[in-house]
C-alpha cells in the first residue's frame, strides 16, 4: 500500500512540475519572442526612415541640378517639397529611434539649415545667371554639407539594415527555439499524462479489486460470491458453507500471522478439491463459501467431503504442524434467491457445528428451529449476566435406612423476564449444543459452592450435587474451575457431588474417565445419573471412579404397576452394590415406593414424596419443620 501511494504522488508531482515547465517555456518563449520582435520591427521602421530621408536628400539634389538646368519654379517647388519630406522622415526618426538616432537627427539638421542656406544663395546665383558663384556655393557649400547629410542618413540606414536582419535572424532562432520547447515540453508532458494515467487506472483496478476481492486470501468476497450464485441460479447450484472449528484457537496461541497462513492455505486447498467452473469464496473471518453451479445435493455432499478430506490433512504453519477440524453446510438450491440459498447453507453448517457431524444438507425444519433456537441462546447468555434471572433449587436425597437428609440435588431454575419459568428440560438441551453449557454449569458450580459454605457455617452437613452435561466433561478448565471454587469458598471436596450420565461418559471414554478421576483425586463424589436409560457397561462402570448410581424416576414411578421396570429396579440396585455402590432411587412420588425400594435395599431415595425441589430458604424451613424425628 504505502509504495503504490508513493507511487501515485509522484506521478502527481511529475505532472505538476512538468505542466509548469510547460506553461514556463510558452511564457519565456512569447517574452523573448515579442522583445526580439519588437526590436526587428523597430529598426526595420528606422531602416525604412533612414532610407526615406536619404531619398529626400537625393531628391533635393536632382531638384537643384534642374533648377541650375532650367531655372524654373517648379524645380524650386521640387526642392521645397524635398526638404519637407527629409523633415518628416527625420521626425520618424526622432519618433521611433534611441538617443544616438536623435542626435543624428539634430546633426543632420543643423547640416541642412547650412545646406539650405547655401542653396538659397546658388539659386539667387542662378537667377542672376552668374557661374562663377553657382561653382563656388556648390563646391564649397551646398555639394559638401548635402553629401555630408547624405554619407550620415547612408551609413544610419545600412546600421538599421543590419540590426533588422540580425534580430529577424535572432527571431527565427527564437522562433525556432520556442517551437523545440514547446513541442519537447509538449512530449513530456504527453508522456507525464500517459503515465499519470496508467498510475491512475492501476490504483482504480486495485480499488475495484479491493472491493471484489478478499485482500489476504485473493479469494472472491461475499458480494462477489451472491453475485456469482444469482448467476448460477437458473442451472440449479449447490453451496458449501465451511467453517474451521479451532481457528480461533490456532489464532489465540500461535498468532495472527500463523492464522492469516492457514487461512490461505485453506483457501488454496478448497481450491485444489474442486472443479474450474466452481467458486470459493471467503466471507468473513474462518468462514469459506463455495458455490457448485449445476450441482446436485448428492453431487454436492460428495463434493464436501472431499473439501473436508482435504482439510483435515495437516497444515504445516512455519515449524509447527496444526490439525483443524471442520464444519460444512450444505444447500441446495429449490426456489429463492442466492441469498437464501447462502443463509440455509449457513443454518446447515451450525447445525453441523453443533451436531459435531461434520457435513449437514440443509432441511427446511432446520430454520424454524434455528431462529428461535438461536433466541433462547442469546436470551440464556445474557441471563448468565444478569445474574438476577437463573437461581438454584435444592432437592434433598433421603437415607432409606433412617430417614436422615443426606444430601440435596442442586437444579437450575430460570425465570425468563419475558416468558416467566423456563423448565430445564427446554433450554439446557439447548445450552449443551454450544459452550454456553460450560458457563451455566459453571454458574450453577459457583452458586451450590457457595451455598454449600452456607451450609457449613450454619452447622449442616449437606452434600450438594450438581449435575454435569456431557460437554462439561470435556472441557479442560473444568477441573481447574472446581478446584479454584472450592477453595475460594473454603469448602472441603467432599461436600460436592458431581453427577454425569452414562451416555456423557460414553461420548468419548478417555477423556471423560481421565476428567473424573481427576476430580476424584481431588476429593469430589461421582454420581452415575439416570441409570437404565442408556446403553450400561459394567466393563466402563467398574473403571469409573465414581460412589453412586441414581436409577432414573422413569423406572421408580412406575416399579409398583410395571414388572420390566420393577426388575430394571432390582437390577440396578444389585449391580450398584456388587460395584461398591451406594444406589439412589430418583422419582419416588408414592409410599408404595419406599416401601419396595427398602424392600430391594436401596440406600437413598430423592422424589417428590419427600420434596421437590426448592429454594434454599425454603429447604432450610423444611429442615427444620422435618427435624428432629421425620420417619419416611
Ligand atoms: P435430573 O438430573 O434427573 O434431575 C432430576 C429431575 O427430576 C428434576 O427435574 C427434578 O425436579 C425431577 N424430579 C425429582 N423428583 C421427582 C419426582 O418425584 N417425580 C417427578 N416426575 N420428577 C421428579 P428438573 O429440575 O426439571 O431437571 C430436569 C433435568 O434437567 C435434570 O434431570 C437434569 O438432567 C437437568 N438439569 C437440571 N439442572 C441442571 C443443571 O444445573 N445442570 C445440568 N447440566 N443439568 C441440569
Ligand atoms: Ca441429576
Ligand atoms: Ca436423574
Amino acid at each position: 500500500m504505502p509504495r503504490s501511494q508513493a507511487r501515485r504522488r509522484a506521478a502527481f508531482i511529475g505532472l505538476g512540475a512538468v505542466l509548469l515547465a510547460l506553461t514556463g517555456v510558452s511564457v519565456l518563449g512569447t517574452v523573448a519572442t515579442r522583445h526580439v520582435a519588437t526590436t526587428a520591427r523597430t529598426a526595420s521602421l528606422l531602416a525604412e526612415a533612414f532610407h526615406r530621408a536619404h531619398e529626400a536628400v537625393s531628391a533635393e539634389d536632382i531638384a537643384e541640378q534642374q533648377y541650375r538646368l532650367e531655372p524654373e519654379r517648379h524645380a524650386r517647388a521640387d526642392h521645397a517639397d524635398a526638404a519637407v519630406a527629409l523633415e518628416v522622415a527625420l521626425k520618424d526618426i526622432e519618433a521611433r529611434g534611441g538617443t544616438a538616432d536623435q542626435t543624428l537627427v539634430a546633426q543632420v539638421r543643423t547640416l541642412q539649415r547650412q545646406y539650405l542656406a547655401a542653396i538659397e544663395d546658388l539659386f539667387l546665383a542662378v537667377d542672376r545667371a552668374n557661374p562663377t558663384e553657382i561653382r563656388r556655393i556648390d563646391d564649397n557649400e551646398a555639394g559638401p554639407t548635402s553629401a555630408q547629410i547624405s554619407n550620415l542618413l547612408h551609413d544610419a540606414e545600412e546600421a538599421q539594415d543590419a540590426t533588422s536582419l540580425d534580430a529577424s535572424n535572432r527571431l527565427d532562432k527564437v522562433e525556432r527555439w520556442v517551437f523545440v520547447a514547446t513541442l519537447s515540453s509538449f512530449a513530456v508532458g504527453l508522456g507525464m499524462i500517459v503515465v499519470f494515467a496508467l498510475v491512475a487506472s492501476g490504483y482504480q483496478r486495485r480499488l475495484v479489486r479491493q472491493a471484489m476481492q478478499d485482500e489476504l486470501t485473493g479469494l472472491p468476497n461475499r458480494s462477489v460470491f451472491i453475485a456469482r450464485t444469482a448467476d448460477a441460479l437458473p442451472g440449479g447450484p449447490s453451496v458449501l458453507m465451511v467453517d474451521l472449528d479451532r481457528f480461533k484457537e490456532v489464532n489465540d496461541t500461535l498468532g495472527h500471522q500463523c492464522g492469516d497462513e492457514l487461512l490461505r492455505q485453506v483457501a488454496a486447498r478448497c481450491a485444489a478439491a474442486l472443479r474450474t467452473t466452481d467458486t470459493v469464496a471467503r466471507l468473513a473471518g474462518d468462514e469459506f463459501a463455495i458455490l457448485l453451479p449445476a450441482t446436485g445435493a448428492q453431487d454436492a455432499a460428495r463434493l464436501a467431503g472431499r473439501v473436508q478430506a482435504e482439510l483435515h490433512r495437516s497444515f504445516e504453519l512455519g515449524t509447527v504442524t496444526v490439525d483443524i477440524e471442520v464444519s460444512i453446510g450444505l444447500a441446495s438450491a429449490a426456489s429463492g434467491t442466492a441469498d437464501e440459498l447462502v443463509r440455509c447453507a449457513d443454518i446447515a453448517m451450525y447445525t453441523a457445528k453443533e451436531t459435531k457431524a461434520g457435513i449437514a444438507a440443509y432441511n427446511p425444519g432446520m430454520h424454524t428451529e434455528d431462529s428461535s433456537r438461536l433466541q433462547l441462546l442469546g436470551d440464556l447468555r445474557r441471563a448468565l449476566e444478569a445474574e438476577d434471572q437463573i437461581s438454584l433449587h435444592y432437592q434433598p436425597k433421603v437415607s432409606l435406612a433412617d430417614g436422615a437428609v443426606c444430601g440435596v440435588e442442586a437444579l437450575v431454575r430460570w425465570r425468563h423476564p419475558e416468558r416467566g419459568p423456563i423448565a430445564p428440560g427446554d433450554f439446557i438441551p439447548v445450552a449443551e449444543t454450544t459452550g454456553l453449557i460450560n458457563r451455566l454449569t459453571l454458574y450453577v458450580l459457583r452458586h451450590a459452592v457457595a451455598q454449600s459454605r452456607a451450609w457449613m457455617d450454619a452447622g449442616r452437613e449437606l452434600t450438594v450435587a450438581v449435575n454435569l452435561s456431557p460437554r462439561c466433561l470435556l472441557d479442560p478448565g473444568l477441573v481447574d474451575d472446581v478446584t479454584r471454587l472450592l477453595s475460594t469458598h473454603g469448602v472441603p471436596a467432599a461436600r460436592l457431588r458431581l453427577e454425569v450420565t452414562e451416555s456423557a461418559v460414553m461420548a468419548n471414554p478417555a477423556q471423560a474417565t481421565a476428567t473424573l478421576k481427576q476430580l476424584h483425586d481431588l476429593g469430589v463424589r461421582l454420581s452415575i445419573d439416570d441409570y437404565g436409560t442408556g446403553y450400561s457397561s459394567m466393563a466402563y462402570l467398574k473403571q469409573l471412579p465414581v460412589d453412586e448410581l441414581k436409577v432414573d424416576r422413569t423406572f421408580v414411578m412406575n416399579m409398583d404397576t410395571d414388572h420390566d421396570d420393577a426388575v430394571l429396579v432390582r437390577g440396578a440396585v444389585e449391580l450398584g452394590h456388587n460395584l461398591g455402590l451406594t444406589v439412589v432411587a430418583e422419582g419416588v412420588e408414592r409410599e408404595t415406593h419406599v416401601a419396595a425400594l427398602r424392600a430391594l435395599g436401596c440406600d437413598i431415595a430423592q422424589g417428590y414424596h419427600y420434596a421437590k425441589p426448592m429454594p434454599a430458604a425454603d429447604l432450610e424451613l423444611w429442615l427444620q419443620a422435618r427435624h428432629p424425628a421425620f420417619l419416611f
